[in-house]
């Protein structure tokens, strides 16, 4: 056959990460423990990787985060909706995305969190989601997971609690194996901010994924800033898609750069951290006061018991750098 990619391509790393029943991490800190694992592997650095592919039954992480988790700067990336031996599958696609030259090098991954907290056919947290369509004849029954399916057994899913908080109408989970998001959270509720340090090369991150963007190191620690920044940029959202936001427009989502490391590792990085402007009763900011350049201070509005969503204040502080703002429409 003309073209035949045989003796063409290779496998040149495999990496992994302990395999549990309490991982007490996300899929995306575990996925990007592997992908970290099989590049050392390979001995290749991220920038030598352009290509990712992923499959998964909605219960893994988006190849793009762990991208950006381990500073890899793709050509080419697709998530494909799967299970079971979809891996040899993506082998055959990473090749025919080389082939067709998209790219050199592909990480391919599947990241769960089987006994620890979602797997396909719905434990944990999915089990309680809405239901419809074919599962309307299973869940009912009790018959959920894919197992189930060819065995009707199934058995051992040690579970993680996962507390749940209401932020109008929008049920925010953080389980207890939340490696990126709940540190914040639970800083957060104490009235503090925090962003995620590298314990290896001491740059701090305004993402709190697990990997450190900079060096890939995995071995991170929370730290305190002063929760002071500039606003980098904002958007007005003068419609919005969602219903109990609607009395709230129009309002401004602002992107803060936090004093701490702005410009560093480059000239074109800094901590940036995203919020709702507000006034001192935590309603929005008028419109016309939203500016880039601006000066802000975190706020901490409480939502339920020990459940704080951190918002940004303008301060009188005179505005830094580049300045600007949209004209506010009249009336
Ligand atoms: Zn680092």
């Amino acid at each position: 056959m003309a073209g035949n990619p045989r003796d063409k391509y290779c496998i040149v790393g495999v990496g992994e990460t302990e395999y549990s029943r309490a991982s007490g991490r996300t899929t995306r800190a575990l996925g990007a423990e592997a992908i970290r694992n099989a590049m050392n592997d390979a001995g290749l650095t991220p920038d030598q990787v352009d290509g990712m592919l992923s499959y998964h039954g909605g219960d893994s992480t988006p190849s793009t985060s762990i991208q950006y988790d381990l500073g890899i700067r793709p050509n080419f990336y697709m998530d494909c909706s799967g299970g079971g031996s979809s891996t040899e599958a993506l082998v055959g696609l990473a090749i025919g995305a080389i082939e067709a030259g998209m790219c050199d090098v592909v990480a391919i991954f599947r990241s769960m969190n089987g006994y620890s907290n979602i797997r396909i056919g719905g434990t944990g947290a999915r089990a309680s989601a809405p239901i419809g369509g074919s599962d309307l004849m299973k869940r009912p029954y009790g018959l959920i997971s894919a197992v189930q399916q060819f065995a009707y057994t199934r058995r051992g899913a040690g579970r993680t609690t996962m507390p749940n908080y209401n932020y109008r109408g929008i049920t925010l989970s953080i389980p207890e194996n939340d490696s990126e998001y709940k540190g914040y959270f639970e800083a957060a509720g104490e009235g503090r901010l925090v962003v995620k340090k590298c314990v290896e090369c001491g740059l701090l991150r305004g993402e709190p994924g697990p990997g450190c963007p900079w060096c890939t190191s995995l071995k991170w620690e929370w730290q305190q800033v002063s929760g002071k920044g500039t606003i980098y940029s904002y958007q007005v959202v003068a419609h919005t898609v969602i219903p109990s936001f609607r009395d709230l427009t129009p309002f401004a989502i602002v992107l803060v750069e936090l004093d701490e490391q702005r410009g560093q590792p480059t000239e074109f990085d800094g901590l940036r951290i995203t919020g709702n402007l507000v006034d001192a009763d935590f309603n929005m900011e008028k419109e016309e006061k939203v500016g880039i350049g601006k000066r802000v201070e975190v706020a901490f509005l409480p939502v339920e018991d020990g459940f704080m969503l951190p918002q940004w204040r303008l301060i009188d502080e005179p505005e830094q750098g580049f300045t600007w703002s949209h004209e506010a429409p009249e009336g």
